[in-house]
């Protein structure tokens, strides 16, 4: 078994930030290993894709183009990558950590009896083996975790990882034919409706979130001012959520989405550990909660004891006369 694979994940004819994170992932481990980083890419009139795959670091290219792959269904893309992992025996599968790339993941591994670890914040090469470095126990602890044995299949956290940036690299990809039929597939897809100009959570750099703390609906108004001063996302604690506060879309932790911001603000949230577990690897971590003693103090770099709706006005006024 060789060579370093990387799933790929594009739309309308551009590939994912996931994507380019779990490339730039996916090229350091090849390079360590000393073997090639082939990118996988499907979907349909993708060849600009394969082409931004190259100029990210891609050493190869394999591609599908077809209408079965366009939009993402499972059932299509699955069994083409096992197919292609059965066929070429690549060390090294990778896969961002959207739910497109966990299921992809989950569903090579299953029909290939490989073994798979999730959520990687870190790789490394031992060897011929990747180490892999996830949080374990809501994050309490780090654990390096290896596959021993068969194809590799890795799935990384999101914004874990720098995304890849141009390589001006450039080549031919290898296009391949699908392994199901449109008749094969159980699925339709009807539509997307998409919620325009909202930052997603898991690829926002800078995420600002209330919990029970805002005591009601209305009370986000000024976590929403605060995030959008700062062109960040809106997180909230499931309290929030279970009230009804706010629509669970926006859940972080255990339950909800995991989250590595640049910056995140946590106001009137306690800081449970099922909260924590989606939100620790945040680089900065600011909490805003009136109890001196409220254990998200004990995980944020900068703490504000103080009654939120004086603070988060406070910073989105100073916010703005700064930036
Ligand atoms: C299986 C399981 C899964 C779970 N999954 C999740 C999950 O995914 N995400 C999650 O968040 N929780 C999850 N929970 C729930 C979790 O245990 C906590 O109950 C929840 O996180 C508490 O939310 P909170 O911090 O908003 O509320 P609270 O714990 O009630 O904290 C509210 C905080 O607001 C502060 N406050 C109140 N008023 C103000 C004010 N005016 N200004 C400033 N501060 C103020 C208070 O001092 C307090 O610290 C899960 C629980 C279980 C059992």
């Amino acid at each position: 078994m060789s060579g370093v694979w990387v799933f790929t994940e594009n739309k309308d004819g551009e590939l994912l930030t996931v994507s380019k994170e779990a490339l730039a992932a996916a090229r350091r481990v090849a390079d360590g290993l000393g073997q090639p980083l082939t990118a996988l890419v499907f979907g349909q009139d993708v060849s600009a894709v394969a082409a931004a795959a190259f100029d990210l670091g891609a050493d190869a290219v394999l591609g599908a183009d077809d209408a079965t792959l366009a939009p993402f269904r499972l059932e299509a893309v699955g069994p083409l990558a096992t197919r292609l992992v059965q066929e070429r025996e690549p060390a090294v599968l990778i896969a961002g950590g959207s739910t497109r790339g966990r299921d992809l993941a989950a569903w090579v591994a299953a029909d290939l009896d490989a073994g798979l670890v999730a959520d990687a914040i870190d790789l490394a090469v031992d060897g011929d083996t990747v180490k892999v470095t996830r949080p374990v126990y809501a994050g309490k602890l780090m654990a390096d975790v290896f596959v021993t044995g068969g194809v590799q299949v890795l799935t990384t956290r999101s914004r874990a990882f720098a995304a890849a940036e141009s390589a001006g690299n450039s080549g031919t990809a290898e296009w391949v034919a699908p392994a199901v039929t449109e008749e094969e597939i159980p699925t339709t897809v009807v539509g997307f409706e998409g919620k325009e100009g909202k930052v997603s959570l898991t690829d926002a750099s800078i995420i600002v979130s209330g919990g029970r703390g805002v005591g009601g609906p209305e009370g986000f108004a000024p976590v929403q001012e605060l995030a959008d001063v700062l062109g960040g996302a809106l997180g909230a604690s499931r309290a929030a959520v279970d009230a009804g506060w706010i629509p669970y879309e926006h859940q972080v932790g255990q339950t909800g989405k995991t989250v590595s911001p640049d910056l995140y603000i946590a106001s009137g949230i306690s800081g449970a550990i099922q909260h924590q577990a989606g939100m620790r690897t945040s680089k900065l971590i600011v909490a805003v909660n009136k109890d001196p003693d409220a254990p998200i103090f004990k995980l944020a770099h900068y703490g504000i004891v103080g009654d939120l709706f004086q603070v988060l006005p406070a910073l989105t006024a100073e916010f703005k006369k700064r930036l």
